[in-house]
């Protein structure tokens, strides 16, 4: 098969769809693969290494998106991407497309068979192509979090550990899935105060087992929410229901009793936010402020550690990418159920049903 890797045109994304790893285990394979010049430089992979892995470098993003079967990305496609969409092209990267109805419409008209990384789910639930730059996502809340806290920055200037004979900084999770769970390990990490609260009770028993008790655990109703959230310096927002929007769980009203300088971190805003003021920002201008908070939105938080996220993106889909380009995509979503729940759009019809529920389009 040929494969294409166009450079990320998102702000400040400087991830790539193939590592230079990758790139050579699909050569060896026998596949062709194309890599737009200088796609790989921000991720610490420069043309000379693709090249000498196999790749041909190719100046423009026209030329790579062209003569692909199969283009391997990392964000969807912007507008400026759309007139590369056709019917006879695989899409294999993050769409994200239940807060993005442009982009679903550009997808549908084409024909283009897109395939989403964030819906990829195994039989007991996980999200095995999401579960990486979630891991990124909640390990960088903390740390955005602590930094934003500091009162030049407009926090309420409290150290997250403290130190002896201080009170720690109050992190509260909401929702302990992967990212929260991550969120939750650096905070104590630094020795803050690290509540996690969840709707999922199994979930929140092994989050108490394997952390032995050092993170507290909390089930998630608005009344807890609301006065946990009155005692919190920094919040994760990290609830996810796979192909959904968001629930907005965090009410202004709730925002409004919070302490002062007090930082919250929308980590959910690729799916539309957890938080009722949420809207998504970008590393250039990261945080605004609500009340007398700072609110932290930016929808591709792994994409400022590109070198640490590219390796995990691509160690993750790698065996993906390989069954689709060995079997063609039909063959490949047969033979594996949780790939198969990756097929988004496929000859101008959508196959996913939250995406169908969210925008209003028949699946
Ligand atoms: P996950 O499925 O592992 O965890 C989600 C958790 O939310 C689950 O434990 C679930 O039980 C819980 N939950 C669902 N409804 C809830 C409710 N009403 N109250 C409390 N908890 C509830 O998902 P994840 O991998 O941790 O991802 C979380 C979010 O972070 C997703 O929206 C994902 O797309 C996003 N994300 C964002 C970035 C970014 O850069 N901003 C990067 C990676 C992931």
């Amino acid at each position: 098969m040929r494969i294409g890797v166009p450079k990320e045109i998102k702000n400040h994304e400087y991830r790539v769809g193939l590592s230079v790893a990758a790139v050579h285990e699909l050569v060896a394979a026998g596949h062709s693969v194309s890599v737009q010049a200088g796609a790989g430089v921000g991720a610490g992979f420069d043309d000379a290494a693709y090249e000498k892995a196999g790749a041909a470098v190719l100046e423009s993003a026209e030329e790579v998106w062209a003569g692909a079967d199969m283009v391997v990305k990392v964000k969807e496609p912007l507008q400026e991407e759309y007139r590369y969409l056709r019917s006879d092209l695989i899409l294999f990267t993050y769409l994200h497309l239940a807060a993005d109805e442009s982009l679903t419409r550009a997808l549908l008209e084409a024909g283009t068979t897109a395939i989403a990384y964030e819906t990829v789910q195994r039989p007991d639930g996980s999200l095995p192509l999401l579960a990486p730059m979630s891991a990124i996502a909640g390990r960088l809340a903390a740390q955005v979090g602590a930094y934003h806290l500091m009162a030049p920055l407009g926090g309420a200037g409290v150290l997250m550990g403290g130190v002896p004979g201080t009170p720690k900084a109050r992190i509260l999770v909401v929702g302990g899935g992967v990212v929260g769970e991550q969120a939750a390990i650096m905070a104590r990490g630094m020795q803050a105060d690290v509540t996690v609260m969840d709707v999922n009770v199994a979930r929140l028993g092994q989050i108490d087992l394997t952390h032995g008790g050092s993170i507290r655990t909390a089930y998630s109703t608005s009344l807890d929410l609301a006065e946990h959230m009155r005692d919190a310096d920094v919040v994760v927002g990290s609830v996810l229901i796979p192909g959904k929007k968001a629930p907005k769980l965090v009410t202004d009203e709730m925002v409004r009793g919070m302490k002062p300088g007090a930082v919250l971190v929308d980590v959910a805003i690729d799916q539309g936010g957890c938080f009722e003021n949420s809207r998504p920002t970008t590393h250039d201008d990261p945080t605004f402020r609500v009340h007398e908070t700072t609110y932290y939105c930016v929808a591709n938080m792994p994409g400022s550690v590109p070198r640490t996220a590219t390796t995990a993106l691509n160690n993750a889909t790698l065996p993906f990418v390989m069954a689709i380009a060995g079997k063609g995509w039909r063959a490949a979503l047969a033979d594996d159920a949780a790939l198969a729940k990756g097929l988004h759009t496929h000859d101008g019809a959508l196959f996913n049903a939250g995406v169908g529920e969210a925008l209003g389009i028949e699946t």
